[in-house]
């Protein structure tokens, strides 16, 4: 996946967020709404708790969750690429997810 392609999956899930076509995954506890494990982020560490599903539709929410999915998307290619029977048919694939997951990273 290129950056432009993360970049255009991230504004299309805040657009449908932001249009309540789509909700964040979480829970309700007591009343209160709290993020999933896999949708809660290091951004959403100091926001009120009253204030999470709002910030769970922010622009900068969805990029620290798309972009950690598709690292954990990423770590499963190479994992599965290794599994296979002649990994070693695979070291340039291997190398772009890399290359790609560096990249990600950075901007984390
Ligand atoms: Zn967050």
């Amino acid at each position: 996946m290129t950056n432009s392609q993360l970049d255009r999956l991230i504004n299309l899930e805040f657009h449908k967020r932001r249009n309540w076509l789509s909700q964040p995954v979480g829970y309700y506890k007591d009343k209160r709404w709290y993020p999933s494990k896999n949708e809660k982020q290091k951004c959403c560490n100091n926001i009120n708790t009253l204030s999470l599903k709002t910030h769970c539709r922010t622009k900068r929410h969805i990029k620290n969750l798309l972009k950690q999915n598709r690292l954990t998307e990423i770590e499963d290619e190479i994992e599965h690429l290794y599994e296979l029977d002649y990994p070693t048919k695979h070291l340039t694939t291997i190398a772009l997810l890399t290359q790609e997951a560096i990249e990600i990273t950075e901007t984390l």
